[in-house]
């Protein structure tokens, strides 16, 4: 099993295994070791289909500290149909793991349950763009100490209009997180978006 070469730890190959996943992707050979190596930057150009959540996924589980119960890591994504995708692999990934909590939020469902789940201690939001600033508006949500933000089919996300949300939303994280982009396609806002915001973006193409 390629997956144990890669420096993941047992409650992370142990639920791989369960998943019946044999050999690493492309892309998740490319990511894993870098993002687990290094305190990097990355944009990374990959469809989906290609295991682009289990990229990012599996280091961002194996680097969330489980004794804090601050929101260490927030990910953006375009649609409410993926964030629900996302947040239930998370919670694959992470089953053997002890007090990790990852909680999704997206536009019409209620905002009032989604910010109880939040106030019940998520390391990992996943969220819609346009949800999340609202939330962050209300003062329903704190992201003044993640350490990682992961931006999930970004070109989408642009694509719908998000790009004043993602902006907002950058600028109210701390400087020094680690941003991941995920982007099947590298237009302009996307670009600027990794010139802005990110560190020296290593690149990652599949
Ligand atoms: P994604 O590109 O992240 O949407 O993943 C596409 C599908 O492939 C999902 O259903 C994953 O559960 C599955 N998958 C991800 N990585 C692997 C792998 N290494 N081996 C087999 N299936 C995988």
């Amino acid at each position: 099993n390629k997956f144990e070469q890669l420096g993941l730890n047992e409650s992370l190959l142990k639920a791989i295994n369960d998943l019946g996943f044999e050999n690493p992707s492309e892309v998740q050979e490319k990511a894993i070791p870098l993002l687990l190596e290094k305190d990097t930057d990355i944009v990374a150009l990959a469809q989906t289909g290609t295991g682009k959540t289990a990229a990012f996924g599996f280091p961002l589980i194996q680097k969330i500290d489980p004794d804090n119960k601050n929101t260490q890591a927030l990910i953006l994504s375009p649609t409410r149909e993926l964030c629900l995708q996302i947040t239930n692999e998370i919670k694959l990934y992470s089953k053997y793991i002890k007090g990790i909590n990852t909680v999704a939020v997206y536009g019409g469902a209620s905002i009032t349950e989604q910010a109880r789940d939040i106030k019940r201690g998520a390391q990992i939001i996943v969220a819609t763009p346009g949800r999340m600033q609202d939330m962050i508006n209300r003062g329903l949500v704190n992201i003044s100490k993640i350490d990682f933000c992961i931006l999930d089919e970004a070109d989408e996300m642009l694509n719908m209009g998000f790009y004043d949300d993602i902006v907002n939303i950058l600028s109210t994280s701390p400087d020094d997180k680690s941003t991941w982009l995920f982007s099947a396609t590298m237009p302009q806002e996307v670009a600027r978006i990794a010139k802005e915001f990110m560190r020296k973006p290593l690149e990652i193409t599949v």
